[in-house]
């Protein structure tokens, strides 16, 4: 799982295509995580009433956004002078 809570990812296919938002919850079981504002549902329950689900997002529709550069990147792993892995970003190197 290349993603972590915290992230912004932007979405590249499916309903919200084109969407960003910040991952609120990873589920590396199913490879799927939790975006703010997205995945949001409207379910008819026979007790409550109509509530707000939330599904999680693939992550293989998924890609990161740089902190740093602020675009779409990939993630690559690199280790730090400390010997720790970290994901650095294609793009402009940095690591995120
Ligand atoms: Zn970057």
């Amino acid at each position: 799982m290349k993603l972590r809570t915290g992230d912004t990812v932007f979405v590249r296919s499916g309903n919200n295509k084109g969407k960003t938002g910040k991952i609120l919850k990873v589920v590396n079981k199913s490879n799927k995580v939790f975006v703010e504002g997205l995945g949001l549902y409207k379910r008819a329950m026979k007790q409550n009433g109509v509530v707000d689900i939330q599904k999680g997002i693939k992550v293989n529709i998924l890609s990161l956004v740089c902190p740093k550069c602020n675009k779409n990147v990939r993630v690559r792993y690199s280790f730090n002078d400390s010997g720790f892995k970290v994901r650095i970003c294609s793009k402009c190197k940095s690591i995120i």
